[in-house]
């Protein structure tokens, strides 16, 4: 079984969007191994887009999201990175496929919406960033 990191930004949290996200994760099949509601500071959102570090949007982004409380959650299934990465839709909410959360929901390329891990390896260090394994059902 893959895991990935799951979070409901604070744009998604704020425009009451956490249950139209969670009812799209239940109609897919994909399990909720964990999930956790934060307020991150600077500093653990800068810590979590390190690799982003020399990007010109890491300030912008790394203050979208302290800008209010977020949704981590763990996700589990067989594809999982790459099937919730597919209900998401592509960064750009503009270039994102119907039906999508991103295509649906988004209002900008920063704000939309939710995030996903991209890779097997992200996955375990997002998911190790936010949760510690008593959190994570088995
Ligand atoms: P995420 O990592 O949040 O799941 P992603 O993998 O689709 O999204 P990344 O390239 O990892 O996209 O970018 C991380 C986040 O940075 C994006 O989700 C978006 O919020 C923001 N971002 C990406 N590109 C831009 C940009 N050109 N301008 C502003 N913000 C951006
Ligand atoms: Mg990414």
């Amino acid at each position: 079984m893959e895991k990935t990191l799951s979070i409901i930004k604070p744009d998604g949290v704020g425009r009451g969007l956490i249950g139209e996200v969670l009812k799209r994760l239940e109609e897919n099949s994909i399990k909720i191994s964990a999930m956790k509601m934060l307020h991150l500071t600077k500093k653990q959102a800068e810590g979590f887009y390190a690799v982003h570090r020399e990007r010109p949007f890491f300030n912008s982004l790394t203050d979208f999201m302290t800008s209010g409380p977020i949704v981590v959650m763990v996700l589990e299934g067989e594809n999982v990175i790459t099937d919730y990465r597919e209900l998401m839709g592509a960064t750009n909410f503009e270039e994102a496929a119907e039906g999508t959360i991103r295509k649906e929901f988004a209002t900008s390329i920063e704000q939309n919406v939710v995030h996903g891990s991209d890779a097997p390896e992200t996955a375990e260090f997002e998911i190790g960033y936010f949760f510690n394994s008593f959190e994570i059902i088995n």
